[in-house]
């Protein structure tokens, strides 16, 4: 077998098997087009094969009633084999998706951390009890499974957003069904032969992958199965309501971790260097394929022009290039699907914005055969335009000026979206005025994304999404609490 191209199998009840069809797909890396991995195209056949093993697994009890001290040790195993593998886990996804190395080790480090931290939680995950005015009484919350766990992920954190679901679910006693996206399935599928090494029980964590048009079955089947009882999806808004509306059909919890189009402000008494050299890395990290992209860029008018110019002098120093080599900055656009729509919006940017810098593919004939695209910059954008209202998922920037901290809040929350926005001065009192202001999930001060502060909770308002991950609530998300009341006699 090709190293480079190996071949994966669906991962089911604790070893690789083909799709019940036998069909299978390929992956190709964005960068230059080299095969990139096999993988099984699973079907409904597999979904309802998976959920039935997860099912079982969950009612006969043996992950539920695990002692605790044992889901601790296992997953804390699986961050060891994470970080003892972290290369091999790293390189698999920058073929797959073209993220460049250091952001792959990064999200390795992450992820790793992420199950120590659930590992942790797992110790505290009994409930407490409750004295009562009666003497002879006494109240307890438990806190339960939630049971079969369906979990459907996205391409962009293909390591860290299967992982920041699993560990939490597994803490909780949670027995799960999980399906990554088609355009980077191969880090889920490590991520089971690790878990099985560290000691899981087999079919506690089953993966269905499949390709584009049957990824949305599998998807719809977890999420419209009687025996799934909690579906947790990261993806586009779009589809995340297509998931809320088939989880109905039996009032299964649903958490939604969606898109978004979040606005980072920026007052004349910030330090300014700082806020434009940040600005830059909010909108072009992972070439702009994040969630939380700072991608509206909101300028008081007094620093506008001196500030525009830092932008175009940082934006110049990303380093586009082979995702391979570690001083590379930005690799490509997941796909060519991604490229061109990407590339759209661009043009449509330039018909009804001022471009400040990028504005298409590099022209370093090196780079001709990825999905590249500059970091680009558009200025006196309008909130109410195309390209300020929707998600791009690419590195593109609108630049919105502003006169009052009033209209800054007001144009921040203009949105469908609310995933995160940022807040940049000198007054702490402008800080929190802002911060409560605006409606989003998460608000960076004076920093974004940057301040090294992990296991926060991060999820959406209004349509980025429903719940939250990470932190104490990323577990109470997979918990059910029963309230019991005893009478002593
Ligand atoms: P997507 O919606 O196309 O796919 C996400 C997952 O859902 C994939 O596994 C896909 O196969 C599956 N799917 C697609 N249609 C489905 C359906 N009808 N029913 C059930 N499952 C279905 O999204 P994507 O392109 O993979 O990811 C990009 C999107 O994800 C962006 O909008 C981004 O903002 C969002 N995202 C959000 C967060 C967050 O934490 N809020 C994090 C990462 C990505």
């Amino acid at each position: 077998m090709d190293p480079s191209n190996p071949q994966f199998d669906l991962w089911l009840d604790g070893a690789p098997r083909p799709a019940a069809s036998g069909a299978c797909f390929e992956r190709h890396s964005p960068y230059d087009g080299a095969p990139s991995g096999v993988f099984a195209d699973g079907g409904e056949e597999d979904a309802e094969r998976a959920v039935d093993i997860a099912r079982r697994e969950f009612d006969t009890g043996r992950w539920p009633t695990t002692p605790a001290r044992r889901r601790y040790e296992i997953l804390t195993e699986t961050a060891r084999l994470l970080t003892a593998n972290a290369q091999a886990l790293a390189e698999r996804m920058v073929l797959e998706s073209g993220k460049p190395i250091t952001l792959a080790l990064g999200e390795v480090a992450s992820s790793a951390r992420c199950l120590q931290y659930y590992a942790g939680l797992a110790l505290s995950t009994e409930g407490s009890a409750i004295s009562e005015r009666n003497p002879s009484a006494l109240g307890l919350v438990l806190r339960e499974p939630v049971g079969v766990a369906a979990l459907i992920t996205a391409w962009n954190f293909p390591l860290l957003g299967v992982v920041c679901k699993l560990a939490p679910a597994l803490a909780a006693g949670c027995t799960v069904v999980a399906k990554p996206s088609h355009l980077c399935p191969g880090p889920a599928m490590l991520l089971a032969r690790y878990l099985t090494e560290a000691g899981l029980p087999d079919g506690v964590f089953n993966v269905v992958t499949s390709q584009l048009e049957q990824g949305a079955v599998v998807g719809q089947h977890f999420a419209s199965s009687l025996k799934v009882d909690k579906v947790a999806f990261t993806g586009s808004t779009a589809s995340g309501r297509a998931v809320m509306r088939a989880a109905a059909v039996n009032t299964k919890r649903v958490a939604l971790e969606l898109g978004g189009k979040s606005a980072n402000i920026v007052f004349p008494d910030a330090p300014l260097e700082e806020a434009a050299r940040t600005a830059i890395g909010a909108f072009t990290f992972n070439s702009g394929q994040q969630c939380s992209a700072g991608s509206r860029l909101l300028l008081h008018r007094d620093i506008h022009d001196e500030f525009v110019a830092m932008l175009a002098e940082h934006a110049s120093a990303q380093v586009l290039g082979d995702p391979r080599e570690a001083t590379t900055t930005m690799g490509p656009l997941i796909s060519g699907r991604q490229h061109e729509r990407v590339l759209g919006y661009i043009d449509l940017g330039r018909a009804e914005a001022k471009l400040v810098t990028g504005g298409g593919r590099p022209a370093d004939p090196a780079l001709e055969r990825g999905y590249f695209v500059e970091p680009t910059v558009f200025d006196e954008v309008s909130n109410s335009s195309r390209l300020a209202q929707e998600e791009v998922f690419g590195p593109v920037l609108s630049v919105i000026p502003f006169e009052t901290e009033e209209e800054a809040v007001t144009l921040a929350n203009d949105s469908a979206y609310g995933l995160a926005g940022g807040v940049w001065t000198g007054s702490m009192d402008t800080a929190l005025r802002v911060v409560k202001g605006v409606r989003t999930g998460k608000m960076f001060v004076n920093c974004y994304n940057t301040a090294g502060i992990d296991d926060m909770p991060h999820g959406g308002y209004k349509d980025s999404g429903t719940g939250r991950e990470f932190g104490q609530v990323g577990l109470e998300e997979f918990q059910e609490l029963k309230t019991v009341q005893i009478l002593l006699r």
